[in-house]
């Protein structure tokens, strides 16, 4: 029996709204504590825009301390107009990028998951895609993006150069390789790992350090690695997305990668995502969950934001940050029934359908939970 602590930063614009349905289903979860054996203590604070209007500075010392010696934190989004005028150095993506630094985050985790009741708003054809369900590990803290030297520059002939360096070494490579190895445990069992080896020599080194960690660390694991270039990678997943289980690639690449295996799967309403840091003596990991939307300022306040992907991004804290794999399922049909049932947010309106606020959704999702444990 284990009490978890979850932080939850709500954020700004439909941030808050999110969170809320995502705290019904705590409390759910909460109310069953005795059968599960498992319960939360749940703290809230504010960051982003919130914190900017609340302290002046958009998260505070004390939210940080509290992110790392939680369980999980939870956040909304942050951002919107009121802040856009802001410097950059102080506007509120500065707490979620502080965030993610101070709990060294560096494996970012998409899952792309195609709901049978949502194939068809795909922009593929409903049979590449219904049933898909494959997780992006992607690398989040090295790379092209952080790598010396990077400027821009005048040379003397009058042109100007821009200079941005793909770094990697051995451990930022491995440590990544390992987590997407554990996940792919838990999964299929099928490893791809995505670089650039025939053109780049970061991408050299990634493949081999990849293969070097599977078969060192994992020889036993049963874990099937494969290997396949950037630019094939993503012309497959259109072709055939389905031949995917977990995906493992760098920073720039991810970045990519993800978003497209994003789109498979519909809406931005929909997409949850976790971002984890090293594991410490007792295989805990730092954790921030968060949904892939932003703050959405053109719907705040109306009660129409779609939940369920924060509320989808509570179920991968489940999974990976409580071991309670069978509680994160049991949410995840949850979701699929909702769906399955015709209940819709506008994002994901289609004829037919049940147009449902907010907190309709979230007591659907808690409805469907009550059913299937009673
Ligand atoms: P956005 O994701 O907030 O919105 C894009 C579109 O998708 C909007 O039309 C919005 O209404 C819709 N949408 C998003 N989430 C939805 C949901 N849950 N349900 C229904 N519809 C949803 O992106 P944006 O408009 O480019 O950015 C708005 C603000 O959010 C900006 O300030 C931006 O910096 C910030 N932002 C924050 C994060 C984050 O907190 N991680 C991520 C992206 C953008």
């Amino acid at each position: 029996m284990t009490n978890f602590n979850f932080l939850l930063l709500p954020g700004d614009g439909i941030g808050p709204e999110v969170m809320s349905e995502t705290r019904r289903v705590i409390d759910w979860f909460n109310g069953r504590s005795n059968t599960t054996g498992n319960s939360f203590d749940v703290e809230e604070e504010l960051v982003g825009g919130a914190s900017i209007d609340a302290s002046g500075i958009p998260v505070a010392d004390g939210t940080v301390e509290k992110a790392l010696v939680a369980d999980a934190v939870l956040l909304g989004a942050v951002g919107g107009p009121k802040w856009d005028e802001l410097p950059f150095d102080q506007k509120p993506e500065r707490g979620l990028l502080r965030l993610r630094k101070e709990l060294e985050l560096f494996a970012n985790l998409r899952p792309a998951i195609c709901y049978s009741a949502l194939a068809d708003a795909s922009s593929l054809k409903r049979e590449l895609v219904e049933g898909l369900d494959l997780l992006i590990v992607r690398e989040l803290t090295g790379g092209v993006y952080f790598g010396e030297p990077r400027g821009i520059s005048e040379l003397e002939n009058g042109e100007r150069r821009g200079i941005n360096t793909q770094v990697y070494t051995t451990s930022e490579i491995r440590r990544v390789v390992r987590i997407a190895i554990e996940l792919a445990q838990k999964r299929g069992s099928r490893l791809c790992s995505v670089e650039k080896a025939n053109v780049m020599e970061s991408g050299v080194l990634w493949r081999q350090e990849a293969q070097w960690v599977c078969d060192n660390e994992y020889a036993d694991s049963g874990i099937e690695m494969s290997h396949m270039y950037a630019d094939n990678c993503a012309m497959q997943l259109v072709r055939q997305p389905k031949q995917f289980d977990v995906i493992v690639t760098d920073n720039l690449f991810g970045d990519m990668l993800s978003d497209e295996a994003a789109m498979l799967t519909g809406s931005l309403g929909m997409l949850p995502s976790a971002s984890l840091g090293a594991a410490d003596e007792n295989g805990r990991r730092k954790a921030l969950y968060e949904p892939v939307h932003g703050s959405a300022p053109d719907i705040t306040g109306q009660g129409v934001a779609n939940p369920l992907a924060m509320i989808g991004s509570l179920a991968m804290a489940l999974k990976y940050s409580c071991d309670m794999g069978d509680e994160a399922d049991m949410l995840d049909r949850a979701i699929a029934n909702v769906l399955d049932n015709g209940l819709r947010t506008g994002d994901i309106m289609q004829a037919g359908m049940q147009q449902a606020s907010t907190e309709d959704m979230g007591k659907a999702v808690v409805a469907e939970l009550e059913a299937m444990s009673a």
